[in-house]
């Protein structure tokens, strides 16, 4: 054991447990030791510290990372994830984000966070809107387009992990634009994180275009919720795809969630007529979530009524095959992610609550589609990889220490449509820097995360 401060005293052990360290993919029984919010030992010698937990019959692995979440701050939205034994999330999905990241993540600093925040600098909301490229179904001017260089620029000078985009919000988004924001992600390393276009719900094209930026740009792509994306009996053929473009040497990794119902807003140029049509989408499939039709489906009226003055009303589309979620989880490089949003206690989509505890239970302990190593890994050190988190995803001395505590056995989501927030079980603690936040389902911490920025490239660039 490591001698800190001149006592064999730790802030907090976590006794009897059995690891999983995703790096080696093996499992054993040790105990942690943690010191100001790092692993500071991992021994099968006994530990004593200020704060000890048994973890007795418990898997002990990192905090989970939701690499596609859109938290950006809100606190009740943190509270679920973290419930769910996230410990870090990555905020400013599906071209959506704050403006000013240096501003995002200094109110993180100064107030503190229920959770450690990542954060990308989205291009298809704000930045287009702030540059005056307000209208999604037309191309940036180039004057607008030279603007949002800069911005991405200095989104990645103060720490964005990456750009993305989300070209079903901004369909009118040209190749240059996607492009050059792209390289700019290229030249500093860090991924772009694309939410394809949707356009008939089977087609390739749009997967083929965000592989394309790789191919261009040398920018490494993640897509986002795959399954949200081709879930409608084309994941084995985006799969081969994707497999094509690795194996020519493309580095492209995809997220993809629990569910096959999606969530996003009524407003979205995605349910403009035209697009609803040739997605095959009929308004009796789409179920509004929040405000006052919360729990309906819609039809011609409300669907107007929403459109003309409450866009941002949230909706979720029933489409997607069961199937296709595990088939999509199964490959190496996908990432389990929740697309989790900020929603009034009540509302929204059960994937704010219940994604990791069910893709736990699905993958391994039900369907033993992963082993529990292998689950681990996608949810920790894959995405920690991804971003070039580098002391998180890890179970090491010297990590910081995010660390969750679960029974494998137990685990489960309790969320379901109409009771989207309920909390899952079989969570005994989970751990934040070094700090309790969860105790056996209770909140005990809301400001042990830390602001993540992204500085250092993660690989040289090379194109
Ligand atoms: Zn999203």
């Amino acid at each position: 054991m490591v001698v800190i401060g001149g006592e064999n005293m730790l802030d907090v052990v976590i006794a009897n447990g059995i690891l999983v360290d995703p790096e080696k993919l093996v499992r054993y029984p040790a105990n942690i030791g943690i010191v100001d919010g790092k692993i500071a030992t991992i021994t099968q010698n006994n530990l004593h510290g200020v704060q000890e937990f048994d973890a007795s019959g418990r898997i002990v692995c990192p905090g989970f990372i939701d690499i596609h979440g859109h938290v950006d701050l809100d606190e009740y939205c943190g509270e679920l994830s973290l419930r769910q034994g996230i410990t870090t999330t990555v905020g400013g999905n599906c071209g959506a984000s704050p403006l000013d990241i240096d501003a995002f993540f200094t109110l993180q600093e100064k107030n503190g966070f229920i959770i450690n925040q990542a954060e990308f600098i989205g291009h298809s909301i704000h930045l287009r809107n702030s540059v005056g490229a307000i209208d999604p179904l037309k191309p940036a001017t180039p004057e607008q387009l030279s603007r949002m260089e800069y911005l991405v620029e200095k989104g990645f000078e103060d720490g964005a992990c990456g750009l993305s985009l989300g070209l079903g919000y901004a369909p009118g988004s040209s190749n240059e634009e996607v492009l050059r924001l792209s390289r700019i992600a290229a030249r500093y390393g860090r991924i772009v994180a694309v939410d394809t276009r949707m356009l008939t719900g089977t087609d390739m094209y749009s997967l083929v275009e965000a592989i394309s930026i790789a191919r261009q740009t040398g920018a490494r792509i993640q897509i986002s919720h795959l399954v949200y994306q081709y879930g409608t009996g084309v994941v084995d053929e985006a799969l081969a795809v994707i497999n094509r473009a690795r194996s020519d040497g493309m580095d492209i990794r995809f997220d993809s969630g629990m569910y096959t119902p999606w969530a996003t807003h009524i407003g979205a140029a995605l349910f403009n007529e035209d697009y609803m049509e040739t997605n095959g989408w009929d308004l009796k499939d789409i179920l509004v979530v929040t405000g006052q039709y919360n729990g309906k489906r819609l039809n011609q009226e409300i669907y107007r009524e929403l459109r003309d003055s409450a866009p941002h009303t949230a909706v979720v589309v029933f489409t997607g095959i069961e199937e296709e979620i595990y088939l999509a989880l199964n490959h190496p490089f996908a990432m389990p992610s929740t697309d989790t949003g900020a929603y009034a206690p009540g509302e929204g989509h059960p994937q704010i609550a219940g994604s990791f505890p069910r893709y736990f239970k699905k993958m391994v302990t039900e369907r033993y589609q992963l082993n529990l190593m292998e689950a681990v890994r996608k949810a920790t050190l894959l995405p920690a990889e991804t971003l070039g988190l580098d002391c998180k995803g890890r179970l090491r001395e010297g990590m910081d220490a995010d660390v969750v505590v679960f029974d494998i056995h137990t685990i489960a989501d309790k969320a379901d449509f109409g009771l989207p927030d309920a909390p899952p079980v079989g969570i005994d603690y989970v751990f934040v820097n070094g700090r309790l936040a969860i105790d056996r389902g209770n909140l005990v911490d809301t400001h042990a995360g830390k602001a993540v920025r992204c500085i250092k490239p993660m690989y040289d660039y090379q194109i």
